[in-house]
């Protein structure tokens, strides 16, 4: 195929690769310029949520994370495994009478979207594995989850399929002579272009793995609300990512003993059964979140897009960020990109 013009990508995470691979799909010749630093991408959950993860007053979160998800069941999966795919299916529960009230706002909320859930009061016949006396619940029937790690390293093998070329990190936009970069190097974005309100949050994550004799790993996502705080268990092949706390703390990506003793409690509150995995990794990852919780996406001058902001949802949003951008490459922008700030 005839180049339609060079592109350089700032970043190899999940954003990053997602607007290579898809701009190479389309005809650019793209250069990925990424560090050694995995980023966010290497340490999430990996859970496709917009119905679990959504929240009142997050209503074009919700709308994007939708049209992403409808993407994530299509065309995005073309050229990946489908063994990236970990889990089709989440249950949302809650433990005390607070989680139970914040169930209902959030099934309330979902309905008057256009998007009712099922609430049921016998979640443990849907998981038979939850705590006995959890009872409340909704099931999300078109959620999915995915291996982060092996969506990176899928997106990453099917751009060097595509030709996309692996290049050093960049300090300076000045150094990419390309027709057109983007900046897409999550929390580090505004060293690129200052004043983007891109700022990290951190969050610890618990990986643990299934041993002989323990019950077996769940099927599906299981997302709880426990005394106002919130634990999720992401299936694996090999057993459960436990997530995740979320705190400012600068740019420390140490795990803190008092989010892993969280997270470990909540996950056994909810799952007695994971006491007997093993503790495999702990580890904390900086999201790169925005004011308004929403992606900034789009264009910032005539040689540059920006795609960075992705906060909690960047698996989630990567198809969309892709198609996003894509138009504005090809010169016809998604009408949903309007909903997208670029501030
Ligand atoms: C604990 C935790 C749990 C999460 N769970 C989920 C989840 O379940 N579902 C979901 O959708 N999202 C989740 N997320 C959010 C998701 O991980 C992020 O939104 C996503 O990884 C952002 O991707 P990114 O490519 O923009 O940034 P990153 O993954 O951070 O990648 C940015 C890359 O840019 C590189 N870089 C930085 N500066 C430069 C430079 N100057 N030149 C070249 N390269 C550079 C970095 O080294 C890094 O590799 C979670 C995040 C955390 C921390």
């Amino acid at each position: 195929m005839q180049s339609i013009g060079s592109l350089a990508v700032v970043g190899g995470g999940v954003i990053g690769l997602s607007v290579a691979r898809r701009a190479a799909l389309d005809g650019w010749s793209v250069a990925v310029h990424r560090g050694k630093d995995p980023g966010a991408s290497w340490v999430a959950g990996g859970m496709l949520a917009p119905h679990s993860e959504g929240w009142p007053r997050e209503e074009r979160l919700l709308r994007l994370g939708l049209a992403s998800l409808a993407l994530w069941h299509g065309d995005f999966m073309d050229g990946l495994p489908e063994s990236v795919i970990t889990a089709r299916e989440s249950l949302v529960v809650a433990v005390d009478r607070a989680d139970v009230a914040d169930l209902k706002t959030v099934g309330e909320w979902l309905a008057a979207q256009g998007h009712p859930v099922n609430v049921t009061a016998a979640a443990r016949d849907v998981e038979p594995l939850l705590a006995q006396g959890i009872r409340h619940g909704f099931v999300a029937e078109t959620e999915l989850a995915v291996d982060n790690r092996a969506v990176v390293e899928a997106l990453d093998s099917h751009c060097e399929r595509l030709g996309v070329l692996m290049c050093p990190p960049v300090d300076d936009l000045a150094a990419l002579d390309a027709d057109v970069r983007v900046i897409a190097n999550g929390i580090d974005a505004p060293t690129l272009w200052p004043g983007l309100p891109i700022r990290p949050v951190k969050g610890e994550v618990l990986r643990l793995r299934w041993r002989k004799g323990c019950m077996p790993v769940p099927q599906r996502v299981i997302r709880a609300r426990v005394h106002g705080r919130q634990v999720y268990l992401v299936p694996r092949r090999d057993g459960v990512v436990v997530g995740a706390t979320q705190y400012e703390h600068g740019r420390d990506t140490a795990p803190a003993v008092t989010g892993v003793r969280e997270l470990l409690d909540d996950a056994c509150a909810v799952m007695p059964a994971l006491g007997e995995y093993e503790l495999a990794e702990c580890a904390a990852g900086l999201r790169p979140m925005t004011p308004d919780n929403l992606p900034i996406v789009g264009r910032l001058d005539d040689r540059t897009l920006v795609a960075a902001g992705h906060g909690r949802s960047g698996f989630l949003l990567a198809p969309w960020t892709a198609e996003a951008i894509a138009g504005e490459l090809n010169g016809a922008p998604l009408p949903e990109a309007e909903l997208v700030e670029v501030r």
